[in-house]
């Protein structure tokens, strides 16, 4: 349950990607008809990623996944002088990135999420100044699965005359997408978050943006990113991109939207427990909210947060796998550890942090105070989860939480 780190190839992935390694070797820049085949393959495969995201061939640039996809958007068109807007929710990618930016003179201006996780346009709009040259919003926060109200920005950053990047990592492949719709200049995907085999990603970069290449050498990717091209890879990527493009019509999505809602009813059942990042959170006898799912063919919702209903609670879109839960009296990272004994794999927080003691950057945005941060958990389906699957983390949950709290001195009081 803890595929917002990472995914399994899909059988038809590892199939699709097999020859590349080994008859079909070549390097797709050598003229030999080896080395033609293999170009001929990542053409195929650029022409598949277009598909997936709505843009010609030629605005797709392949790379080594979503960090370097983050840093190029940033490092390639920022320079000293510039504002920079992002979120304080962003991945690593993005929040390291512009951290050295601001060393080099670029002004950075952090917009914080409500307390569902949202970000409102409104805060992108009132952080925006006359030198803005880049907005970079993420489509879905990694660690609460909240999509982000990129199409209003989309439209904020035209208007202004900015760039405007979207981190799309924890997106792709969830719901769809669409760099027309969405109003970008750049969007970052990375194939192992979709089935897809890990090191290997794409940066859309819409005709004309003046963005530098990062990594310098050869004239591979349109002169846009240096280095042989990883052929086997960028193969498997668009099969996964394509099977992806099949889950989002095929009642998948729903289907995974059904066994997540579960698997937060029977968590949800438990005492001391709540959700970060799908509503306010109640007031003492508001009527309970209903389960929406935003997710599918329709697109994503933009959902304004402009006013909270009289009960002081509304739902917010998120992707249709991820949950994520705090568990009063725990420690997120004990209950990892004791569900991981049981077989059932969770994070604490993003995968890039895990091993660090520090609580989420994204919960703390969101308000959480840090011992509530602490205690939570991110629970992430598969694309291909079961009712097995959530059967038996109900199963496993409530005795880890059970036990941990019997051993814990705070938790008096809450044990179950
Ligand atoms: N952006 C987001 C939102 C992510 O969740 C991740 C990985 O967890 C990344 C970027 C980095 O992607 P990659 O692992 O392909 O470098």
């Amino acid at each position: 349950m803890d595929a917002n780190a990472t995914t399994p190839l899909l059988p038809e992935v590892v199939e699709t990607m097999r020859p590349y390694w080994t008859e079909r070797f070549g390097n797709a820049s050598s003229i030999h008809l080896n080395g033609q085949q293999a170009h001929s393959a990542v053409d195929c495969a650029r022409a598949q990623l277009a598909e997936f995201l709505n843009c010609h061939d030629a605005e797709v640039v392949f790379n080594s996944g979503g960090t370097e996809g983050d840093n190029t958007a940033l490092f390639g068109l920022l320079r000293p002088g510039d504002h920079f807007v992002t979120t304080a929710i962003e991945h690593s990618a993005i929040l390291r990135a512009a951290e050295r930016l601001e060393k080099f003179g670029v002004a950075v201006t952090y917009v914080a999420p409500d307390p569902s996780g949202l970000i409102d346009p409104a805060e992108i709009e009132r952080a925006l100044r006359p030198e803005t040259r880049l907005i970079s919003v993420m489509l879905a926060n990694n660690e609460t699965g909240v999509l982000q109200p990129v199409e209003a920005i989309g439209k904020i950053a035209k208007a202004a005359g900015a760039f405007f990047h979207i981190d799309a990592v924890q997106g792709a492949g969830k719901v769809p997408i669409d760099v027309r719709r969405f109003g970008c200049h750049l969007l970052s995907i990375s194939a192992h978050k979709m089935h897809g085999p890990k090191g290997v990603g794409a940066l859309f970069v819409r005709r004309g943006t003046p963005l530098e290449p990062l990594m310098l050498g050869g004239s591979h990717e349109r002169r846009r990113r240096a280095g042989t091209e990883n052929v086997p890879g960028i193969v498997g990527f668009a099969k996964a991109a394509e099977l992806a493009m099949l889950a989002l019509e095929d009642g998948t999505i729903p289907r995974l939207a059904a066994l997540r809602d579960r698997l937060e009813a029977g968590i949800l059942a438990l005492p001391g427990t709540g959700v970060n990042g799908s509503y306010i959170p109640q007031t003492p006898g508001a009527p309970s909210l209903p389960r929406i799912c935003f997710c599918g063919k329709g697109g994503i919702p933009q959902t304004s947060t402009g006013h909270l209903p009289d009960n002081g609670c509304y739902p917010v879109p998120r992707v249709a796998n991820t949950t994520n839960l705090w568990f009063d009296h725990l420690e997120g990272e004990a209950l990892v550890i004791a569900l991981d004994l049981k077989g059932v794999a969770v994070s604490g927080g993003s995968a890039c942090h895990s091993g660090a003691t520090e609580p989420s950057h994204v919960l703390l945005a969101m308000g959480l105070d840090k011992t509530r941060a602490r205690s939570s958990l991110r629970f992430s389906l598969l694309r291909t989860a079961t009712d097995a699957d959530v059967d038996y983390a109900l199963k496993m949950i409530p005795e880890a939480v059970a036990h941990l709290r019997a051993i814990s001195p705070v938790a008096a009081g809450t044990a179950g």
